[in-house]
């Protein structure tokens, strides 16, 4: 899996995750949403949400709390700190 870009303010997964807790956050939300057709994923339903992976408490500030939702991009480098890929969500 390329890479996921918040709708709102436009920050990729790697910095979107900038800790652990968030990579493995997002993967909960995946593997709980994600709809296969003949095992290979098609959609995520409803789109995950840039603050369910960082949670209140770890926003800066709370007007900087973003709720963009996540859009794969198919295109789009892979994350440089963690290893994302479809394989996950088995
Ligand atoms: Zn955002």
């Amino acid at each position: 899996m390329p890479n996921a870009r918040c709708e709102n303010c436009n920050l990729y997964l790697d910095d979107i995750c900038t800790k652990q807790k968030h990579v493995e956050k997002l993967i909960y939300l995946l593997k709980k949403r994600v709809k296969k057709f003949a095992g290979i994923p098609y959609n995520i339903t409803p789109g995950i949400r840039h603050n369910e992976i960082v949670s209140a408490s770890s926003w800066n500030c709370l007007h900087s709390m973003c709720d963009g939702v996540l859009y794969y991009e198919q295109f789009a480098e892979n994350p440089r700190n963690f290893d994302f890929n479809l394989d996950m969500l088995e």
